[in-house]
């Protein structure tokens, strides 16, 4: 919405709410509040700008500044919807949010207050329940108990790999050193995928105070936000709501009149791929240079400053509140037996609506692209669609039917990476699709280990002459070894995950591959 205008919608709202300042005006209902607020990401993000009508409910899109006089004087004087600011699809025009498939047919946790409160205020954060999760923990239960919830709960690591949260807590709270600490990734470098980044923007307070339960459960004082810093609106949200969570007692020294602190820090990265991963990104925050290291020992173990660090993404943190407040049994109901709850994607490409989704886990891509994304953008035919950005894989016709969580995706060739779901139609070269992967992978390299540094380069020069017509079909051949060599052998995740899109296009679209070679085009 930020990049379609919506600040010059907000500008202009806001000098006309203010001119009605101590107007009279006849309401059809009772207004509380007239002005304007700032909600997070509302999820149809190729529709921005959005702006939501209260208490009407009316959901506008495409908004433009011409439009706000017309709002004001109709709609928020006299109650009445503007017809040509309702999406419409066919021959359906839709009033409410919750009426638009895109909305409707999702289950939203983690992203549930996104778009509806006032992402700068935690008074409405506390008015809807907010941090009543964490006086839930600090009061009535034991950081042992607030592990095992969370291990029962079933919660796995949203960022890529999927590992159990509660166990990885478990190993943090049991190492014998006492200084421990809390970081949380929002780093998301996949091209495609804005999911932590709406978290961060429309709800900061529920990622924070699921950093604060983890913080108590581990015994943690101090945490760190490792936010990029192409992300300035999160960084800016965050920083006010921790001011505002200090100012209430919710952050800092002993918080809610308990004996337990938590200190919370923001380091914005400088937008490097490899600080995802683990012990880049805590070596960033120390000021070193962001490169991995060679494991054992773990972050659990040795993470920032050699202490026992809880390390987990955004989403994953953004889970736990809910989990505290209505249990694990709860959260075992949504989503399959091995990973439960909801996961959140960013839908891109060539899909008729592109946004911000939350589904439950073991939703099919058929369900996704076709009932909440509302299928190919002009009826153009499926080809694929690339899942976990560059680390991920791609996925095609046959797996459109199958559940998707973290076990499935794996044994497609792809990983469930942070959620980027590029959705590609059949004008797609699925080659070029490789290379723009592999040369985004290769540059981000940070070239500490051979296998990532030297294969990666190797198979961008061979996918560079395939698609510019030079290439022979011995390459093929080469190309398959040195995608193995590479996932074999590399030292982390990044240079593990780089072949994955290359691996997964030669084996499901070969004839392409064969075809730029023998027509040498
Ligand atoms: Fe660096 Fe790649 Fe090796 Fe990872 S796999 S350490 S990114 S060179």
């Amino acid at each position: 919405c930020m990049a379609s205008g919506a600040q010059k919608i907000y500008d202009e709202m806001s000098l006309l709410c203010k001119d009605l300042e101590g107007v009279k005006i006849e309401m059809q209902k009772d207004l509380p509040h007239l002005g304007v607020v700032k909600t997070g990401c509302q999820g149809l993000c190729e529709l921005g700008p959005l702006m939501r009508i209260e208490p009407y409910n009316y959901q506008y899109v495409k908004v433009q500044p011409e439009d706000c006089r017309e709002i004001v004087e109709k709609t928020i004087m006299a109650g009445l919807p503007i017809e040509r600011l309702f999406y419409s699809h066919g021959e359906n025009i839709y009033e409410h949010p919750q009426d638009i498939p895109f909305l409707k047919l999702q289950t939203r946790i983690v992203l549930e207050n996104c778009g509806n409160i006032d992402a700068e205020s935690i008074d409405e954060y506390i008015a809807i329940g907010g941090f009543s999760a964490l006086s839930k923990a600090l009061f009535e239960m034991t950081p042992e108990t607030v592990i095992d919830e969370v291990d029962k709960s079933g919660l796995r690591g949203r960022g890529g790999a999927g590992f159990p949260a509660g166990k990885k807590w478990k190993q943090v709270a049991g190492q014998p050193e006492k200084t421990r600490y809390v970081v949380c990734n929002g780093d998301e470098g996949d091209p495609g995928a804005f999911m932590d980044g709406s978290v961060m923007e429309g709800d900061p307070y529920k990622m924070i105070e699921g950093m604060t339960i983890a913080a108590y459960a581990v015994g943690a004082q101090e945490g760190y936000i490792y936010v990029r810093a192409e992300y300035p609106l999160s960084v800016a949200r965050l920083k006010k709501a921790m001011r505002q969570a200090e100012e209430y007692g919710l952050l800092g020294d002993h918080i809610l009149g308990t004996d337990f602190s938590f200190h919370l820090h923001i380091n914005r990265g400088a937008g490097a791929f490899v600080c995802g991963e683990g012990s880049a990104l805590t070596a960033s925050i120390e000021g070193n240079r962001g490169m991995p290291r060679v494991k054992p020992p773990r972050t659990v173990e040795k993470g920032l400053w050699e202490k026992p660090t809880v390390l987990n993404n955004v989403e994953t943190y953004a889970n736990v509140p809910k989990i505290i407040l209505e249990g694990a049994d709860w959260f075992r109901t949504i989503g399959t037996e091995k990973s439960p709850g909801t996961k959140t994607f960013s839908l891109t490409g060539s899909i008729e609506t592109t946004g911000l989704i939350e589904v439950p886990m073991g939703t099919t891509l058929r369900h996704i692209i076709y009932d909440i994304g509302g299928g190919l953008k002009s009826g153009a035919a499926f080809k694929g669609v690339q899942i976990g950005g560059p680390s991920g894989g791609c996925l095609t016709e046959e797996h459109l039917d199958q559940p998707l969580d973290f076990d499935a995706v794996k044994k497609f060739d792809a990983i469930m990476g942070s959620g980027g779901l590029v959705v590609m139609d059949e004008n797609t070269c699925m080659v070029e699709v490789a290379r723009f992967f592999m040369s985004f992978t290769q540059r981000e390299s940070c070239g500490k280990c051979v296998p990532c540094r030297e294969g990666t380069k190797r198979m961008l020069e061979i996918l560079e002459r395939i698609v510019e017509g030079k290439g022979e079909l011995k390459d093929l051949d080469q190309l398959e070894e040195l995608a193995e060599m590479v996932r074999s052998m590399a030292l982390c995740g990044l240079g593990k995950s780089a072949p994955l899109p290359v691996i997964s296009t030669l084996k499901r679209f070969r004839e392409e591959y064969e075809e730029h070679i023998i027509n040498k085009k």
